[in-house]
């Protein structure tokens, strides 16, 4: 029989912990045993794994022994707590937080830009998944720089809750069924009621007027496509449980006709072009929910410059934005790196 891995879960109960057990059932990853993590909240909870119950288990520094590969998704202070102790048991950790993204010894990948990236986790043991924004973008930007060199990117984000986590997605939940009674509607998660409004603010702002979260796509973006692209991102959250929207207008060196775009996308690993306008099909986030593509549409010219397009770039934000991506990089890891 092949060889298989012992894999810990971290922040199993979670919205991305829950989607990472299931994307392991899915794609069939060579799992032996498997561990599931959370707060001490959770321990004694059973999830189920291949129609088994396993028992979550509360997060310590002990809980990594025999472990091969921790998938993190419980918050940045608990990777940057918890990753040294993980590695030091001898597992590669490939994190979903934003503690080790900028970090100059850990990859930051997202497989079908920069898998060759994935080599250098020897040097901390860790692998950063980028931004759920950022995967998306780069997916679908990708074959296109390589053609073109985009030299500029302006996005504006349409994000749903379930990038909040769960909190979030209970919040919108309750929020619109309280307004749908007539009744009023508290907010704890978000600053404002998000149920019937779009909230231009996700997480905190900084000292140059942007959010953190559009900062990221920034910084991600350049690391990723191990380029200097320069990129500004306007990122709001809306109403919408599962999926994130993305607006994306790129400047390119080299131009970049509609039919080339097209011919580009339609070859593009982790593409799927959805675009038809005459029949009024384009990327929605009810139809890239539930599967693992970066939907792509909308592409028109933008005639306000010499060398640029505009797209409109559709994905689930829990799937391909978290635990999928962070189970691709897995496969990849040990088809290629791990004995
Ligand atoms: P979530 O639904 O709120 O889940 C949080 C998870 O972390 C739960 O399993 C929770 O366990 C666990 N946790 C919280 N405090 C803990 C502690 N002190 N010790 C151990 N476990 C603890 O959040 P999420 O959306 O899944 O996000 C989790 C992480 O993934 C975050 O770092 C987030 O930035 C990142 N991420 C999320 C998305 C997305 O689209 N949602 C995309 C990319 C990256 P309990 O149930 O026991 O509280």
């Amino acid at each position: 029989m092949s060889k298989r891995w012992n894999i810990a879960i971290v922040g199993a109960t979670g919205a991305v912990g829950t989607q990472m057990i299931e994307c392991l059932e899915e794609r069939d990853f060579p799992v032996g045993k498997i561990k599931l993590l959370a707060s001490s909240r959770s321990a004694g909870k059973t999830l189920e794994f291949k129609g088994k119950a396993v028992e979550v288990e509360e997060l310590t520094h002990d809980s990594f022994e025999g472990v091969d590969i921790a998938l993190f998704s419980a918050g940045g202070s608990r990777s940057e707590e918890f990753c040294p102790s993980a590695v030091r048991s001898g597992a590669v950790c490939i994190d979903n937080s934003s503690a080790w993204r900028m970090d100059d010894a850990v990859p930051l990948v997202v497989p079908e830009v920069n898998p060759h990236a994935i080599a250098g986790y020897t040097k901390k043991g860790i692998i950063a998944n980028p931004n759920c924004s950022t995967i998306q973008m780069v997916v679908a930007l990708k074959p296109l720089h390589d053609y073109g060199e985009i030299k500029r990117i302006v996005v504006s984000t349409y994000q749903a809750v379930s990038g909040s986590g769960s909190k979030a997605i209970d919040e919108l939940r309750v929020q619109t069924g309280e307004l749908l009674n007539g009744r009023p509607a508290k907010n704890t998660v978000y600053p404002h009621r998000i149920a019937f409004n779009c909230l231009p603010q996700i997480d905190a702002f900084l000292d140059n007027g942007y959010t953190k979260e559009e900062m990221k796509m920034v910084r991600e973006t350049a690391k990723i496509m191990e380029s200097n692209i320069r990129t500004t991102a306007t990122a709001v959250r809306v109403p919408v449980f599962y999926g994130h929207s993305e607006s994306i207008n790129i400047e390119t060196e080299k131009k970049i006709t509609v039919e080339k775009a097209r011919e580009l996308l339609e070859n593009a690993p982790g593409v799927e072009l959805v675009d038809d306008v005459q029949n009024s099909e384009y990327p929605m986030a009810m139809d890239a929910a539930g599967q693992d593509a970066t939907l792509v549409g909308r592409i028109r010219e933008d005639e306000s410059i010499e060398n640029g397009l505009n797209l409109w770039v559709v994905a689930d934000n829990i799937r391909k934005g978290a635990a999928t991506n962070a189970v691709q990089i897995a496969e990849i890891l040990i088809e290629k790196y791990l004995k």
